[in-house]
């Protein structure tokens, strides 16, 4: 299976188009709101610009701003973890985790009950 980036999923605005809104990212615990026109400047157009805000804020302030729910990979065995954007990412650092390491990893999302197991791969 390709190990393809997360590009397909999402749906970019037309690159060709006028932006006529500039995106915003809201954070209720700062009470703050921002516009990434800045991040949109740098990184072009579409959910990388909102990830990399995301992140960027996460490190920052030790939390993420409203509506991005991470998705958490969280090691039963050890100490080891991520936070991820996508779904698709977390569950990557379990698998190679497991892989290397067979230990069971927990993949969920933030503020979730629910999550599943990655566990390593039969050889
Ligand atoms: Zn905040
Ligand atoms: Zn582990």
């Amino acid at each position: 299976m390709p190990d393809s980036f997360d590009e397909d999923e999402f749906d970019p605005l037309d690159p060709d188009g006028e932006i006529d809104d500039t995106p915003t990212i809201a954070c209720t615990r700062c009470g703050r709101e921002w516009d990434l026109g800045y991040e949109l400047d740098d990184l072009g157009i579409g959910n990388q610009a909102i990830e990399q805000f995301a992140l960027d804020h996460k490190r920052h302030t030790g939390h993420y701003p409203d509506g991005v729910a991470p998705w958490l990979a969280d090691c039963r065995n050890c100490p080891e973890g991520v936070e991820r954007l996508s779904d698709e990412a977390a569950r990557r650092w379990a698998r190679t985790h497991a892989r290397h390491t067979r230990h069971e990893v927990d993949v969920g999302r933030a503020n979730e009950e629910e999550s599943s197991i990655v566990d390593a791969p039969e050889e």
